[in-house]
């Protein structure tokens, strides 16, 4: 079906448009799509056939599958898939369900517009295992829902009046003096009918809400955790959030974080892991097991007569994190080996040793050279400790300098 091979510039138009790189997350392709159709919007005086772009370039990239085929294949290949019937969405009907009523709700029936309720933000504790494998979390919430008793009205009747603290505005404005001739106005929210301007009659007070217009519901809500998802990346639940009154319900945001493993680091998609060798191992070879995320044990093993220096690092294809929505592929495992030195040898040890080893550099010193030479003592130190202190002393020494370093600069200009 996709036997052509694609044309370099076929599979990066749609994230020009939207003007995001082509890893962009779901949550970035939503908010430029957002932004890009607002400006663009028809009926803001926006071109009709770049709106419609907008609207078909965000409707492939934000379905992964379709994303998938469109990075591997390009435009074409989703044309060929598609086919007559499904497919084409009214771009209208995209860029209203991001706002719940028609665009701007300017000109419509409802008069006064929305408000949209706040996102709530969950950090969600993950582990790397859960990151490599995907895992699907079943999470309770407890938020306020709409009470059905009333309908959100928070009244039997139906009925509210005017509050009679702010005369219905919602509003109270309060005026201080701060001065003969000086007063700060200040305006905030009424607290009697909490900004909404209305208040209701005690006998007509809903029972279930108490007039309070919501009521707190306990939910499960099913966050599923892709493979390859990373460490702050974002999963939504759109319109999850606390309902209220005359509000456009905000989205459940779960943030993940992920947990410090024990053995394996992450970068990107590449994983590291720490290994030392003992030096008979550095020098003659080794083989051990590794553990993966997933269980499976790793057989990790020298060439033959390979000698492994210390600090050096080595690398497994397809051993790393799955990447995202592409899990089929996977990053690179690196191993940094440390090599265990002995800390001395008996001279037996340094005979054997000598026997087998490259001989020594030819620049030896003779005897005579060593007497014309001063005796020292190495002694052990502990070097980062050492180069911390000093240039702790520095720091110090330089801001003991300051008033001196500035008459300088003064002489200098004179
Ligand atoms: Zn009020
Ligand atoms: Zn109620």
């Amino acid at each position: 079906m996709f036997g052509r091979a694609p044309k370099k510039s076929d599979n990066t138009r749609y994230y020009e448009v939207l003007g995001v790189s082509k890893n962009a997350s779901q949550d970035d392709l939503k908010k430029a799509y957002k932004k890009a159709a607002i400006k663009n919007h028809p009926d803001k005086g926006g071109d009709p056939e770049k709106f419609k772009e907008l609207a078909q370039a965000y409707e492939v990239l934000s379905d992964p599958e379709k994303r998938e085929i469109y990075d591997q294949y390009g435009e074409d290949a989703l044309k060929e898939g598609m086919g007559g019937g499904g497919g084409g969405h009214d771009p209208f009907d995209i860029f209203s369900s991001f706002f719940g009523g028609s665009p701007f709700g300017g000109g419509s029936s409802r008069g006064r517009r929305q408000r949209r309720g706040e996102d709530v933000v969950h950090p969600l504790k993950v582990s790397l295992e859960e990151l490599y494998l995907g895992i699907s979390k079943k999470l309770s919430l407890s938020r306020n829902v709409l009470c059905s008793k009333c309908n959100g009205k928070g009244s039997k009747s139906g009925a509210s009046m005017k509050c009679a603290g702010c005369q219905g505005t919602g509003m109270k404005v309060t005026i201080r003096h701060l001065g003969p001739s000086m007063i700060q106005q200040m305006q905030h929210a009424c607290n009697e009918c909490k900004g909404t301007g209305e208040t209701i009659n005690d006998r007509d007070r809903c029972p279930q809400c108490k007039g309070e217009k919501v009521v707190q519901e306990k939910k499960v809500l099913e966050v599923i955790v892709e493979k390859g998802m990373q460490n702050g990346q974002k999963i939504t639940f759109p319109g999850e959030a606390d309902e209220a009154p005359d509000t456009v319900t905000g989205d459940i945001v779960f943030v993940l974080q992920q947990k410090e493993h024990p053995k394996f680091k992450r970068k990107g998609d590449d994983l590291f892991v720490e290994h030392t060798l003992s030096l008979t191992e550095a020098l003659c070879g080794f083989q051990f097991a590794l553990t993966h995320l997933d269980g499976r044990q790793l057989l990790i093993k020298s060439n033959p007569g390979e000698v492994v220096k210390p600090d050096s690092f080595k690398g497994i294809n397809e051993e790393g994190m799955p990447m995202y929505q592409r899990s089929f592929m996977k990053g690179k495992l690196y191993i940094h080996f440390t090599v265990d030195f002995p800390d001395s040898l008996t001279a037996e040890q340094v005979a054997a040793l000598e026997g087998v080893l490259p001989p020594r550099p030819s620049t030896q010193l003779t005897d005579m050279e060593v007497d014309e030479c001063e005796e020292t003592t190495l002694h052990d130190v502990n070097i980062e400790e050492e180069m911390r202190r000093k240039q702790a002393q520095e720091v110090y020494d330089e801001d003991e300098d300051m008033p001196g370093g500035a008459q300088r600069v003064q002489c200098a200009q004179q």
